[in-house]
C-alpha cells in the first residue's frame, strides 16, 4: 500500500577508480583475482529461488589463459527452461503487487551491493572469465552496472509521475502495468553490466524474467545473480539459466505467456528470433515486445582539417580497447589524403606500444579475444588480406597465437578499396580498417560511409571546421544511434550517452535511459466520472 508519492532523484554516475600503482583498490583486486584463481566455481542455474545443477558440466577457463581452469557451470536443457518459465509465472502476481518502493529498494542494495562489497569480486570475475584488464573491467562490471540500476530507478520513478490531465468533475490516472507474461532477456558475453542489465530493467518494471547469459559470460552473471539474492529480490522474479540459444528460443517463443525479448548480441541472431516471433504471433495472449541491440561496423571519419593527436588517440583507444570487442568499437576509418600518413605513421607507433598478455598483469593493454570461435573467425579476416591480391595490406600487427591463450596482435588494415570486406563486415576483434580518400572528395567520401554497411550503431566524425561538423552531423543522420564529434565512438556513459543504434543494429531503445522503461510497461488508463450524467439527451439535437 503507497500512502506518499515515492520518487528517486537522480543518482550521480559511480566514480571510475584509477587502480594505480600504491592504490588500496589495486592491491584490493589483485587479491580477489588471485582469491578466484585459487578455487573452483561449481555454478549452478537458478530457479525459483532454487540452485540447480544439472550435472551436465562444462568448463571455465580464462580466455588469455586457457590451460587454467577456474571451474564449471551446469548447462541446462529443455526441462529447465519450462522449469524457469513457470517459475517466473508462479511469481507475477505478487512481484506485480508489490510497492514500487520496495521493488525500487532491492535494485538500489544491489547497486550499493557491487559498489562496495563486491566491487572487485565482480571485477576481477569478469578480468578473468571475459579477459577484461583492470580498467575495462571496473567501467563495465562495477560502474556501468551500478548506474544502470541506479538511473533506471531514477527513470522509472519519472515516468510513474507522468499523468494525464483531469479537468474539473473526473479523474484520469495512468497506471504503468508490467506486461503480461513473462520476459526472456538473452544477454551477450561482452559487457557483464548488459548481461545485467537486460533482465533487471524489465523486472524493476515488476515483469518476471528468464534470463539466459552467453556461456562465455556465466562466471561474472553467477556474481550479481549472488548480490540479486542478497540485495532480496523474490524468488523466481530472475531465473537465470544456461540452455543454448535455439532451445531457449524454441520454447520461450512458442508460449502464449511469452511477453517480449530483451536482446544483445548480434544482428543474424536477433533477426531469427524476430522470425520465429512472427511465425508464433497468433499463439500469444498479447504482442510481444521485440527489443535487440546488435551489432555495428563503427566508423571514425578524418575531416581535412582534423587534430591528428586527437585522432590517433581516438583510434587507439576506439579500436583496441577491450580486443576491439565493443559494439562501438572503431573499425574502419576514413583518412583524408593531407593527414594519412602522419596520422598512420603515429597511429602505429602507439600500436606497437601496446602490451597483450594475461590480465593478472596490470601493465598489459591488450588481453584475449573471448573464445576460439572467435579467434578462428577474426584470424580468417586477418588471413584473408594475403589474397586480396593487393586491395589491402596488413600496416600493424596480423599475427594470431593460440598457444597459451586466445591472442590477436592489434592489426590495422589499410585498403584502396571503400568495399574491402573488412571496412563492411562486423569483425568483433582488434582489426582496424584505413580508407584514405582524396581530401577534395571529403564530401562524396560520407556518402560512401553512410552506404557502405547495413549497421548504424556508433561513428565519430574529427574536424576543427564548423561548418564542416555542421554539414558532416546533417549528411551522416541515419549512420549511427551515437554520434561523436572530436571523440572516440566508444565509451557511452548511462545518463550521458543513452545508447542504441538503427538499421541494422537494432531496435534503438536505448539502454539506459527512459525510452527503454517504456517497452517494459503497458499503460492503462483510468478514467473516473465524479457525477455521471443520467440522461443520454444532449442540447444539440433539442428541437428550436
Ligand atoms: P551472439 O549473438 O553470438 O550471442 C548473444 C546471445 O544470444 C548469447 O546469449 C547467445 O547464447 C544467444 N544466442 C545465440 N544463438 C541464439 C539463438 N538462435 N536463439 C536465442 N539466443 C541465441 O553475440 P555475442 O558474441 O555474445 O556478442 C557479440 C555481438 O553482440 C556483436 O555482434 C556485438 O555488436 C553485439 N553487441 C551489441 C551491443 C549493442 O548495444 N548494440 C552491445 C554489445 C554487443
Amino acid at each position: 500500500m503507497n500512502n506518499a508519492y515515492f520518487d528517486f532523484v537522480e543518482p550521480k554516475n559511480e566514480p571510475v577508480l584509477s587502480y594505480a600503482p600504491g592504490s588500496a583498490e589495486r592491491k584490493a583486486l589483485k587479491k580477489a583475482v588471485a582469491d578466484l584463481k585459487s578455487q573452483q566455481c561449481d555454478i549452478p542455474a537458478y530457479i525459483g529461488g532454487k540452485e540447480v545443477r544439472s550435472g551436465n558440466k562444462k568448463e571455465i577457463r580464462p580466455p588469455h589463459e586457457t590451460g587454467h581452469l577456474l571451474g564449471y557451470f551446469h548447462a541446462s536443457d529443455e526441462q529447465q527452461v519450462h522449469d524457469a518459465i513457470n517459475a517466473a509465472l508462479a511469481a507475477r502476481e505478487s512481484w506485480a503487487a508489490t510497492s514500487w518502493e520496495h521493488r525500487a529498494a532491492i535494485f538500489m542494495k544491489a547497486a550499493e551491493l557491487l559498489a562496495t562489497k563486491y566491487r572487485f569480486k565482480m571485477n576481477a570475475a569478469t578480468m578473468l572469465g571475459q579477459s577484461k584488464n583492470a580498467y575495462q573491467a571496473e567501467i563495465d562490471s562495477a560502474c556501468e552496472l551500478i548506474d544502470f540500476l541506479r538511473f533506471n530507478v531514477h527513470f522509472l520513478s519519472q515516468v510513474y509521475k507522468q499523468q494525464p490531465l483531469s479537468p474539473q468533475g473526473m479523474d484520469n490516472r495512468m497506471e504503468y502495468r508490467p506486461l503480461e507474461g513473462f520476459v526472456l532477456a538473452v544477454t551477450p558475453f561482452n559487457f557483464t553490466a548488459i548481461g545485467g542489465n537486460l533482465p533487471t530493467a524489465p523486472a524493476m518494471c515488476g515483469n518476471v524474467i528468464v534470463w539466459k547469459p552467453a556461456n562465455t559470460q556465466v562466471y561474472s552473471a553467477n556474481v550479481f545473480m549472488e548480490i540479486l539474492i542478497e540485495a532480496g529480490l523474490p524468488a523466481g522474479v530472475i531465473n537465470l539459466i544456461y540452455p543454448s540459444g535455439p532451445v531457449v528460443g524454441d520454447i520461450c517463443y512458442a508460449h502464449p505467456y511469452f511477453a517480449g525479448v530483451h536482446f544483445t548480441g548480434s544482428t543474424g541472431v536477433f533477426q531469427s528470433m524476430w522470425k520465429s516471433i512472427g511465425n508464433n504471433i497468433a499463439k500469444y495472449k498479447s504482442y510481444p515486445r521485440i527489443v535487440g541491440e546488435t551489432g555495428g561496423k563503427d566508423f571514425v571519419f578524418v575531416h581535412p582539417s582534423s587534430n591528428v593527436d586527437a585522432v590517433v588517440a581516438g583510434l587507439a583507444r576506439g579500436s583496441f580497447e577491450y580486443q576491439g570487442q565493443k559494439c562501438s568499437a572503431a573499425s574502419r576509418a576514413y583518412l583524408p589524403a593531407n593527414l594519412a600518413e602522419e596520422i598512420k605513421t603515429k597511429l602505429v607507433a602507439e600500436v606497437k606500444t601496446m602490451k597483450m598478455g594475461v590480465v593478472d598483469d596490470f601493465t598489459n593493454f591488450i588481453n584475449a579475444v573471448i573464445d576460439e570461435k572467435s579467434f578462428e573467425s577474426i584470424s580468417k579476416y586477418i588471413d584473408g588480406v594475403k589474397n586480396s591480391n593487393g586491395a589491402a595490406k596488413i600496416i600493424c600487427g596480423g599475427k594470431c597465437d593460440r598457444t597459451k591463450g586466445w591472442f590477436v596482435e592489434p592489426t590495422i588494415i589499410e585498403t584502396t578499396d571503400p568495399s574491402y570486406v573488412t571496412m563492411c563486415e562486423e569483425i568483433f576483434g582488434p582489426v582496424l580498417t584505413i580508407y584514405v580518400y582524396e581530401a577534395d572528395q571529403w564530401i562524396q567520401t560520407l556518402d560512401v560511409l553512410d552506404k557502405t554497411s547495413p549497421y548504424a550503431l556508433t561513428g565519430a566524425i574529427f574536424s576543427q571546421d564548423r561548418h564542416a561538423i555542421e554539414y558532416m552531423t546533417k549528411a551522416l543522420v541515419n549512420s549511427a544511434g551515437n554520434f561523436y564529434i572530436n571523440d572516440k565512438p566508444t565509451g557511452a556513459v548511462v545518463g550521458q550517452q543513452p545508447f542504441g543504434g538503427a538499421r541494422a543494429s537494432g531496435t534503438n531503445d536505448k539502454a539506459g535511459s527512459i525510452l527503454n522503461l517504456y517497452r517494459w510497461l503497458s499503460a492503462r488508463t483510468i478514467k473516473e466520472t465524479y457525477v455521471p450524467p443520467t440522461d443520454y439527451r444532449y442540447a444539440f439535437h433539442q428541437a428550436d
